[in-house]
């Protein structure tokens, strides 16, 4: 049994892995879950799942959450470091990392230091950190396995393949609920209407970083420190059927795709059960229904932002950070209705513009940064 810890349960991949998880209880035990602000969800998941503890990141917990965990006998554990104290404590095997935002750093280097596998669905802690955690993995011998979904069939193409053989990946996109809207109508996009992905169902404020293909530019920052890639060597590729999750060119010309239909449950499970991948009854891939995949280069004007990706993976430093900290902030406002939704580009532009170039910064240097960043496009607003 591999004692596998939780963290984000109560979100959308956190939900799915305790789905994927329900389904390999002879091979996992979860030792601990993690959430938030929906501590109903995180009652009923450790009712479910009896962990030996649960950490929830406010600091107040409700007063039902205790009382309920107390009476099931589990552990709370409340606070912001609540979940870095998990890890410490009990020691898993596996962390799944399913918070979302820069709030998943310090448990994603918790994780690095115990030595544990870091099955990664919170970009951000790369975005954020890449050029540390990397080499802090390295030194600790962790394995950290991607969850998201694009890197994972990187990941899952690179297996076997000698050192340097790459020569370019393409990350596929879908291209969101906007890839056709023209260019002027963006101004007028309600949070409601870029809430709807036409492939993806995902927690809210990624589903809006697939409408600006923010996600995207996040994931060529995810994808420039997972697999040690130039930026001028990764590609996007809008793909609208999200049936290619992406693929990789060897030095020889050769292209490897992973495929499947769009489901985060095959990447999560894949990143628990890495190098193994047990059996699951579950319908055939149908070509009839898929009978037409198309790829297409994406339109740079509509999607101004996978520029920005790549300037935070190619000038490094705290841009990354900065990057993921203004887009958080943006995505919050446009949100609440206070920014039309091509501002989000506009304005975490104008931050990352403003960005210093630091050398291999300290981690208290990228949360500073993470922390102008985000006082900045309030200034901004
Ligand atoms: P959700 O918003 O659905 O879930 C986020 C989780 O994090 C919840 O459990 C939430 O708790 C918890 N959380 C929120 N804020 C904090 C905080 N400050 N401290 C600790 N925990 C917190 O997000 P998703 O599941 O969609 O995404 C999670 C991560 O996975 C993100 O980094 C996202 O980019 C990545 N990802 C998601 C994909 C998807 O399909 N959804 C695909 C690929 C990557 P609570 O709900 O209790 O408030
Ligand atoms: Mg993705």
């Amino acid at each position: 049994m591999k004692r596998v810890l939780v963290l984000g349960s109560t979100g959308s991949v956190g939900q799915q892995t305790l789905d994927v998880l329900r389904g390999l209880r002879d091979s996992f035990d979860v030792v601990g879950l993690s959430g938030n602000s929906n501590s109903a969800a995180l009652v009923e998941q450790a009712r479910e799942f009896r962990p030996s503890a649960v950490a929830v990141a406010c600091d107040v917990p409700e007063q039902t959450v205790s009382s309920d965990l107390a009476r099931l006998k589990i552990d709370l554990l409340s606070g912001p470091d609540s979940l870095v104290e998990l890890i410490r404590r009990f020691e898993p095997q596996i962390v799944v990392q399913a918070v979302s935002g820069a709030a998943g750093l310090p448990s994603s280097i918790a994780t690095i230091e115990q030595g544990a596998r870091l099955a990664l669905a919170n970009k951000e802690s790369l975005v954020m950190a890449g050029h540390l955690l990397m080499p802090l993995a390295a030194e600790k011998g962790a394995e950290i396995i991607p969850v998201d979904s694009e890197h994972s069939a990187i990941f899952q193409c690179l297996q076997g393949c000698p050192d340097r053989s790459t020569r370019r990946v393409f990350l596929t996109a879908s291209g969101g609920p906007f890839v056709d809207t023209p260019i002027e109508e963006l101004r007028k996009v309600t949070p409601a209407e870029a809430s709807q992905h036409p492939t993806w169902d995902m927690g809210g404020k990624i589903t809006i970083d697939s409408a600006t293909m923010m996600n995207k530019a996040l994931e060529i920052v995810e994808a420039h420190w997972l697999f040690d890639l130039d930026p001028s060597n990764i590609e996007v590729v809008v793909h609208r059927q999200s049936i290619v999750h992406s693929m990789v060119e060897f030095a020889d010309g050769s292209i490897l795709a992973q495929m499947g239909i769009p489901d985060m449950r095959v990447p999560i499970r894949y990143a628990l059960t890495y190098p193994d991948r047990p059996a699951l009854s579950k319908d055939f891939f149908d070509f009839d229904r898929w009978s037409k995949l198309t790829f297409e280069p994406p339109d740079r004007n509509r999607f101004g932002a996978l520029d920005l990706g790549f300037e935070a993976a190619r000038r490094g430093g705290a841009h990354g950070a900065v990057l993921n900290a203004a887009n958080e902030e943006a995505v919050d406002l446009f949100l609440k209705g206070l920014i039309p939704f091509d501002e989000i580009f506009n304005r975490v532009s104008l931050v990352l513009d403003k960005t210093k170039d630091i050398q291999s910064p300290t981690l208290e240097q990228i949360l500073k940064a993470d922390q102008w960043a985000r006082e900045e496009l309030a200034r901004c607003y």
